[in-house]
Formats: C-alpha cells, sequence, structure tokens
C-alpha cells in the first residue's frame, strides 16, 4: 500500500479560459471559480476586465506579463500551497497557444493538482462578430486553427501553404504582422485573389473593428486600418455565403430530410426529375 504524500498540496490550480475579452463571455464556471480564487495570475490586458469584476477584494492578484514560465509555475505553486482555489486566467481557450502542456508539467514535478476550464476561442468571437459560420453545407465542412510562420517554427507538415490547399475554413492566430506570408501561402495553393478575408481586431471589447478584404489586399487593408495586433484573420470559402443566391442549405433543417427527430414533410425529390 502506498502512503500519501505527508504534506498534500491543499489548493488546486485552476487554468480558466476568459473567453476573448467581454467578461461576459467566461463561463459560469469560470466565473465562479474566480470569485472562489484565493489567488489569480492573468495572462497580460486581455483578461484584466474580468479579473478586475470577478475577482474577491482579498485575493493576490499579478500579471504574467513579464514572467517566465518558471516564474509562473514558481507563483501558482506557492499560492497553491496557502489557497484552495489558484486561478491561472488565460485568454480564449486555455488549450489553444496557451503554454498549457509546459505550465501543466511543472505543476506535475511539483505535486500541484490542476484542472482547466474551457472558454470561448477568438476564432469562434471573430465568426460571431462578424455574423459568419465557420462552416457550410457542401462547400466547407471543416476548420483549420492555425498561424503562419513567424518566430516560432511551424511543424514541417504544417506549412501554410499546405493546409492552404484544402479550401477550407483556416482561422489564423498571431498572424497579423504576417500578412504578406499569408497572401502568398494561399495564392500559391490555388485560392483566387479576389477571395474574401476577413479581419477582426479586437473581437468583442469596446474597440471591435472588423475589415473585410481579399487575400491579394490583404496586406494593404490591415496597413490601412492600421491594425497590428491582436487581430483574427479567417480565410473561408463560406464568407459572406448570407449574401448568395441559393446559398447551399444544412439537411438538418430541410424539409424533405428525415432524421432522429423530424419526419420530412415531403419525398425527396429524385435526381434526373424522378418518375415523372
Ligand atoms: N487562447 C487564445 C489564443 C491566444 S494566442 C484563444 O483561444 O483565442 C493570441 C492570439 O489570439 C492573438 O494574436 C490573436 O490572433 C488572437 N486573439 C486573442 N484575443 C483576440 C480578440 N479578442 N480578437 C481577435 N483576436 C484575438
Amino acid at each position: 500500500m502506498s502512503l500519501p504524500p505527508l504534506n498534500p498540496c491543499p489548493g488546486t490550480v485552476w487554468f480558466v479560459g476568459a473567453g476573448p475579452g467581454d467578461p461576459e463571455l467566461i463561463t459560469v464556471k469560470g466565473q465562479r471559480l474566480l470569485s472562489e480564487a484565493g489567488a489569480v495570475l492573468y495572462a497580460g490586458s486581455l483578461v484584466d476586465e474580468a479579473v478586475a469584476r470577478y475577482a474577491p477584494q482579498s485575493a493576490e492578484i499579478a500579471d504574467s506579463k513579464g514572467m517566465t514560465l518558471e516564474a509562473i509555475a514558481e507563483w501558482l505553486t506557492t499560492r497553491a500551497q496557502r489557497h484552495a482555489t489558484v486561478v491561472r486566467l488565460q485568454t480564449g481557450d486555455p488549450t489553444l497557444y496557451g503554454a498549457l502542456t509546459e505550465m501543466a508539467r511543472l505543476l506535475d514535478l511539483a505535486g500541484v493538482p490542476w484542472r482547466v476550464v474551457p472558454g470561448v476561442s477568438s476564432a469562434f468571437a471573430a465568426a460571431a462578430a462578424a455574423g459568419e459560420s465557420l462552416t457550410l453545407p457542401e462547400v466547407t465542412q471543416t476548420v483549420i486553427l492555425t498561424r503562419a510562420e513567424g518566430r516560432t517554427p511551424m511543424p514541417p507538415r504544417e506549412r501554410l501553404e499546405a493546409l492552404a490547399a484544402h479550401q477550407t475554413t483556416v482561422c489564423l492566430f498571431l498572424s497579423i504582422t504576417l500578412t504578406r506570408e499569408i497572401e502568398r501561402a494561399f495564392l500559391a495553393a490555388g485560392w483566387a485573389p479576389e477571395s474574401p478575408v476577413l479581419v477582426v481586431h479586437k473581437a468583442s471589447w469596446p474597440q471591435e473593428r472588423i475589415v473585410r478584404t481579399t487575400l491579394s489586399e490583404l496586406s494593404t487593408a490591415c496597413r490601412a486600418a492600421k491594425i497590428v495586433s491582436q487581430a483574427m484573420i479567417i480565410v473561408s470559402p463560406a464568407l459572406g455565403a448570407r449574401q448568395w443566391d441559393g446559398a447551399p442549405r444544412s439537411k438538418l433543417y430541410d424539409p424533405t430530410f428525415t432524421h432522429r427527430f423530424r419526419r420530412a414533410d415531403k419525398a425527396p425529390e429524385k435526381p434526373n426529375g424522378g418518375a415523372s
């Protein structure tokens, strides 16, 4: 029989997704954990509004902006010895570009229990801001969440040009300074220069800005709009589809389609016009 550790860590570190910026876009669970937290470490200026609104006055609060990974783990570890609930608040969803694995490994080594609460990613907040759907029947049924290659190298199998070749919806994080590279990769992958592109700066914030442009105009449009940070770029064959004549419809709500919860009103039409 293995004995329990002599000094089990009394607290748990919660990696909480704060959502894209609007404090109302945190989950109910995330909000509750923040309100119970003895200590909160938040990631830069993107989420301070949620902290200010939901964390108790008595909580120890710090910004991780200038900290190294080791300093973050140390901060969380020492606070988990003192408080039952410690929150590491991150933008959007913590599992996307949030250094979650590195932090969790250090907490594992220190014997600190940790859990993750998902959040609304900026990819979804950007699509919502523009009233766009990321999937459209018969047009695109796949969403790629990725980034252009900057100082962080991309795995060789995930070069932007290779991903773009699928001609699906592509959401690009951390790439607003790499718009020329995006243009080049998508054009090389066979996208038309006039393909629609959506850029949303600070989605869900009061300062939110939506720029609709085309692939060949992407860099010029971002420069003209002076968008240089905190932006989601979405390239998708589904953009603008609500203005199309005869846009494809989903089977789920098609009157001629029977499924578990609804019978078709009328028989589906046969190809070639059926038996007439
Ligand atoms: N985990 C986050 C992403 C962190 S990486 C998420 O799920 O959204 C940081 C990048 O996310 C930024 O460079 C930008 O591309 C994007 N981003 C974060 N918040 C944003 C917002 N409110 N509006 C637009 N893009 C945002």
